[in-house]
């Protein structure tokens, strides 16, 4: 029966990802739908998009379409995360926990500041690079989503909506109900176990099973910090490459980039190629001259080992 693995699906995640029982879990189709979901249901004028890479901005783009007043306040990848002027007529704080095109991080205690300067704010994080990788405080901000291609480490095409009781009174409250994704009308199905459309069900069945056998969210957390580690005194050793991010307290630990010349990122790639190893391309307008390595969970020690083998062979 769908509705009996879509209600195990959900515990699932709520006991391995440390959900609170309270928070309200349904399935998108991507994060991008989630982005959508949140400007068109959740928001009736004015959003606020605090950012410092491509993801965040595109969030923001998109949220303009929908709402023409969002706000945007862009910020330096080597800073920490502003958060002392938000607009008063802010409904909705967005952020990147993970800024996935240039590998920067907002800690769970920048989150729980910006929660408690503006408590009658409700606050949505863009995690989806993170979720299932580092252990994030959901009690700390109303709206969390990611799709499942990143850390969960299954194939594309599915997302995961976190919603905390503030934000689903306020997505009831507005009735906001145009669309086949309309909050109100998924929320009301996801009571019953059920969805607005056909679901990805082979997606939330291969979600079930990994979430079956991976360790609690605190486990997972550990090891990917320890390879970042690893990762970090590798690469600050190494006279070849340059971590991209230089402020420790902003760096991503799932998604590492690394800075070189553009002849010899080139040249590392095609070299990794040979010996079986695809090298992440750098994004947006640092794709020249940059590397992206994902810690993500799924990726075995043994492909770490071989992949800082290859970089020692080259310095
Ligand atoms: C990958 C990514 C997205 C987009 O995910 P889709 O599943 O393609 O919609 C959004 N935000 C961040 C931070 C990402 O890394």
């Amino acid at each position: 029966m769908f509705e009996e693995m879509f209600g195990e699906t959900v515990a699932l995640l709520k006991s391995k990802l440390h959900i609170p029982e309270a928070y309200a879990i349904f399935f998108t189709s991507s994060a991008t739908e989630c982005w959508e979901i949140i400007a068109q249901s959740l928001v009736e004028r004015q959003t606020t998009h605090i950012y410092n890479g491509a993801f965040g901005e595109k969030w923001w783009q998109y949220t303009q379409k929908i709402k023409p007043l969002a706000l945007g306040i862009s910020f330096d990848e080597n800073e920490e995360i502003p958060y002392d002027h938000i607009s008063p007529n802010t409904e909705i704080i967005c952020l990147t926990q993970n800024e996935t095109s240039n590998g920067t991080q907002v800690s769970n205690a920048k989150i729980k500041a910006i929660k408690e300067k503006y408590p009658q704010m409700l606050l949505a994080v863009d995690a989806t690079s993170s979720m299932a990788g580092i252990n994030l405080d959901i009690n700390q901000a109303d709206l969390w989503f990611a799709s499942v291609q990143k850390c969960f480490g299954l194939p594309a095409g599915l997302g995961v909506m976190i919603c905390s009781p503030r934000a689903v009174e306020k997505g009831l409250a507005i009735q906001e109900n145009l669309h086949y994704n309309s909050f109100p009308f998924i929320i009301g199905m996801t009571a019953k176990n059920q969805t607005a459309y056909t679901p990805n069900v082979l997606g939330i069945y291969l979600l079930n099973r990994v979430l079956q056998m991976v360790p609690d969210i605190k486990e997972v957390d550990i090891k990917i910090k320890d390879r970042y580690r690893r990762y970090i005194h590798f690469f600050e050793e190494s006279t070849q490459l340059d971590l991209h991010i230089h402020e420790p307290a902003t760096r991503s630990h799932t998604v590492l980039v690394l800075e070189g010349e553009q002849d010899q990122i080139t040249t590392l790639k095609k070299e990794a190629k040979k010996v079986g190893i695809q090298l992440g391309n750098g994004y947006g307008k640092y794709a020249h001259i940059t590397l992206r390595i994902a810690n993500f969970p799924a990726i075995g020690d043994r492909d770490v080992d071989k992949l800082l083998q290859f970089f020692s062979g080259k310095r």
